[in-house]
């Protein structure tokens, strides 16, 4: 199959879900008025909100989209019922294929091709776990992760900050962009290189005692982030089982461990915080809620970065695969749909759901046989 001519499935439209309806920008004035002609470049540009919406407003609605984008345990369990199987088989089948079962099928495209491999970390390498500090990967994971890195440029991007998403990974020789892809960091001795920014906020720092080279494309914005961050703590401190994470360039609020009966006061502490900050906006996740700068920038953004910092971008013989399980992974499943850096994206989902994604796996253990499998393939070709 050419890839530049299409998926062999029905090419799909955003569902709700998935499409940027429930984004939330607060944006009362205009966005973010730096000098830096670096972050200018980088504005968001978004429509400004009616007036005369009041807060209870915004927080019933963020309430109704965490509950649409965090289904509740008896909903999970019902998704586990053969009905819900046989819908998953159908999905896999007919929309988005398994990325194992049409393994071949993709290697015959990556023929004479460079892969660059582009992975999520969270519901990706590892487990979606009930306390965010304890989402570690397996050994087998970091092995494979390890093995697929000595054939193909690696690049984890996530969420998170770099600093923790490294700490989980722990292998230097990858490209790691933290905080949805605001803060990327080379392995030790690469260099990091955008053409369209007008002036340069690569950084060379050491990192674990090695140089390495950092671009951050919302530097300024880490005072604001921090008050908010102390502000969020404050808020919400008496509601149990909430987490707010501190990701460095944005911050996630956790309600996984939350009585849904207090998501809605979770949704009414982080609208309060943040109304005042019209240059943040907040986004939905799997049980969290997630503040950052307004600036146009996001995982899409971050992989056309790192394809033309490693020279591969817009180039015929690349194939880039991208695999992912967040609603923010689907800016990167985009790019790839879109070209002209034309790839693969994968959605890591054991539930169908509409995607930008071409291919599917069901959860991190298959994540893993298919770099194994990577791997195998590329052995093979000698
Ligand atoms: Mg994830």
């Amino acid at each position: 199959m050419d890839i530049k001519s299409g998926h062999p499935s029905p090419v799909m439209t955003d569902s709700p879900q998935i499409s940027n309806s429930r984004l939330t920008v607060r944006q009362s004035r205009p966005p973010h008025s730096s000098s830096s002609s670096q972050n200018n470049n980088l504005l968001l540009t978004v429509p400004r909100k009616k007036t005369g919406i009041i807060d209870d407003v915004k927080a019933n609605a963020w309430f109704d989209a965490m509950i649409a984008s965090s289904p509740t345990p008896a909903l999970v369990n019902k998704d586990n019922d053969a009905t819900t199987d046989m819908t998953y088989r159908e999905w896999t089948q007919v929309k988005y294929p398994s990325a194992l079962t049409t393994f071949e099928k993709i290697m015959s495209v990556a023929k004479g091709k460079r892969i660059a491999l582009f992975l999520d970390y969270d519901g990706t390498l590892s487990p979606i776990v009930e306390e965010p500090d304890a989402a570690y990967m397996s050994t087998d994971m970091r092995t494979a992760v390890q093995n697929v890195a000595k054939y193909f440029p690696t690049a984890i991007i996530s969420g998170r900050s770099r600093d923790k998403v490294y700490e989980f990974v722990g292998l230097s020789e990858l490209y790691y962009a933290g905080s949805h892809g605001m803060d990327i960091m080379s392995p030790a001795g690469e260099s990091l290189y955008h053409k369209h920014l007008t002036r340069t906020v690569s950084i060379n720092e050491q990192f674990q005692g090695k140089d390495v080279n950092l671009f951050q494309t919302a530097s300024e914005f880490l005072p604001m982030i921090d008050k908010v961050l102390c502000s969020l703590v404050e808020s919400t401190k008496d509601i149990k089982g909430v987490k707010v994470e501190d990701n460095r360039f944005c911050i996630s609020v956790h309600y996984r461990n939350v009585e849904d009966k207090n998501w809605k006061l979770v949704a009414q502490c982080v609208d309060d915080v943040i109304k005042t900050y019209p240059k943040l906006r907040l986004t939905h996740g799997r049980k969290v809620l997630e503040i950052r700068p307004v600036i146009d920038w996001d995982k899409g953004k971050a992989l056309t970065f790192l394809l033309e910092s490693l020279g591969l971008n817009n180039c015929e013989d690349v194939l880039p695969i991208y695999v992912g399980d967040d609603r923010t992974d689907e800016d990167a499943f985009k790019v790839l749909r879109d070209g002209p850096n034309y790839g693969y994206g994968v959605l890591v989902s054991a539930m169908p759901k509409v995607s930008n994604a071409f291919y599917s796996l069901r959860d991190p253990s298959e994540v893993m046989e298919f770099l194994k499998a990577l791997v195998t393939w590329k052995r093979s070709l000698g």
